[in-house]
């Protein structure tokens, strides 16, 4: 339903979760969030975490002042479901530790958030449990992050570019990865995707609404665009993989 993400040198928490609450309106039957924990100079490592509810976005807000979940790069969602029961499980990020694991929760490895519905999910999932992917939830979203965490070599872009050819259905996708602590890595087909661009800071969107207060700086993806988040830069690559200019995608001023 409502995807927000950012690449920044700040704790980008309290951002996502206002752009949760901006998105709201839109209905939704549950919310969460994932950061990479990552310091900045690298000396702490740091790994994903996140916190997930089917409450209101304000119970998560609590839920991660509580628990200290704080970031500088991160994803965050607001759940209308569409396959698996609305429930703490099936909420997103959903996460990938890769074949075999079971406890996701303390080594996840890819962090992952979809709008829209993945048509071939069943076939995917029975592939993704052949390698020994362990399923943790009901939702078709579940697949995109095992299958990313199965092309993953090192470079989240390649990856999620492997993963998205296996998709049938719409999709806006959000996704970051443990190796990487300063890039999110996004995608859209059927589902809306924008890009905020702040000061040495880039955001992720379902919908410029979400990034009011945070920028005015909007580029509208294409269909079939990726987009690859770093701090204080960003790259956009159409479907055919070509990476565009500042003139094909313009950065405008939304008011
Ligand atoms: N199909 C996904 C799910 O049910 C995403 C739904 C949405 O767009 O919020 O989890």
């Amino acid at each position: 339903c409502g995807i927000v993400g950012a690449v920044s040198t700040r704790n980008i928490v309290p951002v996502l979760v206002q752009g949760l609450q901006r998105l709201e309106y839109r209905g939704y039957d549950s919310c969460g969030v994932a950061v990479h924990e990552a310091s900045l100079d690298g000396r702490q490592p740091g790994g994903l975490r996140r916190a997930r509810s089917t409450a209101r976005v304000a119970e998560l807000v609590e839920q991660v002042a509580s628990e200290q979940v704080q970031g500088a790069t991160g994803i965050a969602h607001t759940r209308w479901a569409t396959h698996g029961a609305p429930a703490v499980h099936n909420a997103h990020p959903h996460f990938s530790a890769g074949p075999g694991v079971a406890d996701v929760q303390a080594v996840g490895r890819v962090a992952l958030v979809h709008n829209g519905i993945i048509e071939n999910h069943e076939a995917l999932r029975s592939e993704l449990q052949a390698k020994g992917y362990q399923f943790l939830s009901q939702t078709d979203t579940e697949v995109i992050a095992h299958l990313v965490d199965s092309h993953y070599d090192g470079d989240l872009f390649t990856a999620l570019q492997q993963a998205i050819k296996s998709l049938r259905g719409a999709y806006a996708i959000a996704v970051m990865h443990k190796d990487e602590p300063h890039r999110v890595v996004g995608a859209r087909a059927g589902s809306p995707l924008i890009l905020g661009v702040g000061n040495n800071e880039n955001f992720l969107a379902s919908d410029a609404m979400a990034l009011a207060g945070v920028t005015d700086q909007i580029v509208y993806l294409a269909e079939g665009d990726m987009v690859d988040l770093q701090i204080g830069r960003y790259w956009v690559v159409d479907h055919n993989g070509k990476t565009m200019e500042a003139a094909d995608r313009p950065v405008k001023t939304v008011h």
